[in-house]
């Protein structure tokens, strides 16, 4: 098992934010905003159904330099309401603070998709952000079932509970393989955001078509899942079921 606390995306201080891939337009990845998207290169975890394999190694030549990225931003200005920081972990990369500061000073809105895989580096960009999709893995102790890493659980959980102390506007949302979750599992784990006093709750499911581990394929829902839904909507202000 890999550490959560393994050294990454080491390098010089004022070295640029590596992205991976950019997002032209989109209205799905920032609640009722036009965005792009910038992929951030690199992440810690290995989730068995990661769609984007490709953005995991952090040391890889990425496609598009940041000064491209500016230059397209800058042409984007009055155009597009917010930029959303996506990924790969773009929390794990030191240069993320000063790109968000950036995005701001150019008049956008700043999104974050992040599952807050160190808690410190996430506690540190929520204040620049107005929003952020949170993925939450699994119930704490289920974690390491999807994301491979010892301790994942706990430092899921504690940027989630960062999250909503901060009061910054989010949705939680948690990715369903039906090979690695089952009703039961879900229902608890809805459960527990409900306790913890989440507002808003999507359940995504697995898009088959891109998963990192080649051993996963696609699996059918469970009947029962027709119940679980209401039970769910009724948990929760928001509960959203999004299909791949
Ligand atoms: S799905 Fe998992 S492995 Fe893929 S980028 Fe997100 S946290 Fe990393």
């Amino acid at each position: 098992m890999n550490s959560p606390c393994q050294s990454f995306g080491s390098g010089p201080l004022d070295a640029p934010l590596r992205v991976g891939g950019l997002l032209p337009m989109t209205t799905l990845d920032y609640p009722e905003h036009l965005a792009c998207v910038l992929f951030c290169q690199g992440c810690a975890w290995r989730c068995r159904y990661c769609h984007n394999p490709e953005l995991i190694r952090a040391k890889v030549p990425t496609p598009i330099s940041w000064d491209e990225v500016l230059r397209f931003l800058r042409k984007r200005r009055g155009l597009l309401d917010a930029v959303v920081f996506s990924g790969g972990e773009a929390t794990l990369q030191k240069a993320l603070p000063g790109a968000m500061r950036k995005v701001r000073e150019l008049g956008f809105k700043v999104g974050l998709h992040s599952a807050g895989i160190k808690p410190a580096s996430f506690r540190r960009v929520l204040a620049l952000c107005d929003w952020v999709g949170f993925d939450v893995k699994a119930l704490e102790e289920e974690a390491e079932l999807i994301t491979g890493v010892s301790g994942s659980g706990q430092a899921n959980w504690h940027s989630l509970e960062l999250l909503l102390d901060s009061g910054v506007d989010y949705e939680c949302r948690t990715t369903v393989h039906w090979q690695l979750f089952d009703c039961q599992r879900l229902q608890r784990l809805g459960e527990r955001l409900a306790a913890l006093g989440v507002q808003r709750f999507v359940v995504q499911l697995a898009r088959p078509q891109q998963m990192l581990d080649p051993e996963l394929g696609a699996a059918p829902m469970p009947a029962e899942a027709a119940q679980l839904w209401p039970y769910l909507q009724q948990l929760f202000p928001r509960f959203e079921l999004r299909e791949a």
